[in-house]
């Protein structure tokens, strides 16, 4: 008796309130719901060959150690020509990067297969310990799972990997199996990956070139060229002079309506640094890569508030959107440079170019071809885009990949422009490559 008079009461208070009318209605939302799960299953028919059965980690074996990089004992300048480095300091180690390891991981290549048999490719450059760690660790995550939940799977493979991650291996494992996930989803939908990612905010990416001979770049149609810095603080005076030669002699070569760079690649400090820059004023240097190591972020904060004359760029070697933030809080960098098969893949990368994009700083991703296309096509902050000329001047224009994928997308007249395939639109070219799988699980 006395609930039927409490209830009665709510319902007054409830009328009087002018609620009741909403109650119906929203007695009628859930019973639309409930119809619809009737009509609708949780689980879409459509959608149930869509969800992860295999992923599987190679490594490339072969006797050119052909995993899309020049082996060590090719006539190609990445292994010909002096380049500065962090082990350049060392003289046993000053000649040749390839004697302290450079390369020694090499490639991790992943498959991720859905319920359909449609494959996915993604790659990185952390070799067994890469696929160790997809096999034996972020499978778990990855089986059984929907491929369009591309941001759970990266924050569980990131999550559970913190103890020993955070920057480096794992990151680079995260990234293939990323780009996998991508490139699968695309082909699920039947859309390239920037038509997933917001479109193309331009149709063609104009493309500087990495060469050390920046006359050829400008021939091929490059609007710009980034050499590689030969000395370091090791060769004293004497190198320091050699390095502004060189680009003295490149600027007499390209004339003043042409771009020149000079890629770092981590082997200076901060007043060698200084002093490099401001000796290569007469020549209008575009920028100044990767002066310092990594992890000296206050190292090039010094450097940014002394040099004026030339931008900074870094980010090859940083790691998803905690170590960009650190560099862009600090503005010391006018463009970061993610690499999309290093840096947490395209859904970090996403990332990085939103945060980048608050600070008004340009994301021009380190090589990464096709990966980077895509991610360029779509995002406002990337005007244009890197691609490494090979051969032994760096004057041959071949794949970035080189032999990796069937159909990498090649730049005509210093342009990309990127075809309407599925996914990211290339296929690997399976059978040149000694694929081995060394973790079966
Ligand atoms: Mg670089």
């Amino acid at each position: 008796m006395a609930n039927k008079s409490q209830a009665l009461h709510r319902r007054r208070f409830l009328k009087s309130a002018g609620l009741i009318a909403g109650l119906a209605v929203a007695s009628s939302h859930a019973n639309d719901r409930r119809n619809r799960a009737v009509a609708s299953p949780s689980e879409p028919s459509s959608r149930k060959k869509d969800k992860i059965r295999h992923v599987r980690a190679y490594i490339i074996e072969s006797p050119r150690s052909d995993d899309g990089l020049p082996s060590p004992k090719e006539d190609v300048w990445t292994n010909t020509t002096l380049i500065s480095s962090p082990m350049s300091i060392y003289p046993e180690y000053h000649d040749d990067r390839g004697s302290w390891g450079k390369n020694v991981l090499g490639r991790v290549i992943v498959e991720i297969e859905d319920d359909s048999g449609r494959v996915g490719v993604g790659i990185s450059s952390c070799g067994v310990p890469g696929a160790y760690i997809i096999e034996h660790h972020f499978k778990r995550f990855l089986l059984n799972q929907y491929v369009h939940d591309v941001e759970k799977l990266w924050d569980q493979m990131y999550r559970s990997s913190i103890h020993y991650g955070r920057k480096g291996l794992a990151i680079m494992a995260i990234s293939a199996v990323d780009l996998a996930l991508w490139d699968l989803l695309g082909i699920q939908r039947q859309e390239p990956v920037y038509a997933m990612i917001g479109g193309q905010v331009r149709t063609e990416i104009p493309m500087y070139a990495t060469t050390p001979n920046p006359e050829y770049a400008k021939r091929m149609g490059f609007w710009g060229a980034k050499m590689p810095l030969s000395h370091g603080p090791a060769d004293g005076r004497e190198g320091l002079l050699k390095n502004v030669a060189i680009a003295e002699e490149a600027r007499s070569k390209v004339g003043d309506d042409f771009e020149l760079m000079y890629d770092c690649w981590m082997s200076l400090d901060v007043p060698y640094t200084i002093e490099l820059a401001k000796m290569l004023e007469p020549v209008r240097i575009k920028w100044l890569e990767e002066c310092l190591l990594p992890d000296d972020y206050d190292g090039l904060v010094d450097v940014r508030k002394a040099i004026k004359s030339c931008w900074l760029t870094t980010g090859e070697h940083e790691y998803t959107r905690y170590g960009f933030l650190e560099l862009l809080k600090r503005h010391c960098v006018d463009v970061v440079q993610p690499d999309m098969t290093w840096c947490g893949g395209l859904t970090e990368a996403i990332k990085i170019a939103n945060l980048a994009r608050a600070y008004n700083v340009h994301v021009v991703p380190h090589v990464s071809a096709t990966y980077s296309y895509h991610f360029c096509a779509a995002q406002t902050n990337c005007p244009f885009s890197e691609f490494i000329i090979w051969g032994e001047r760096g004057n041959k224009i071949e794949p970035v990949f080189r032999n990796l994928f069937r159909d990498e997308p090649m730049p005509e007249n210093g342009r990309i422009k990127l075809p309407d395939k599925p996914g990211w639109g290339m296929t690997l070219n399976r059978n040149e490559l000694n694929l081995q799988r060394p973790f079966p699980v």
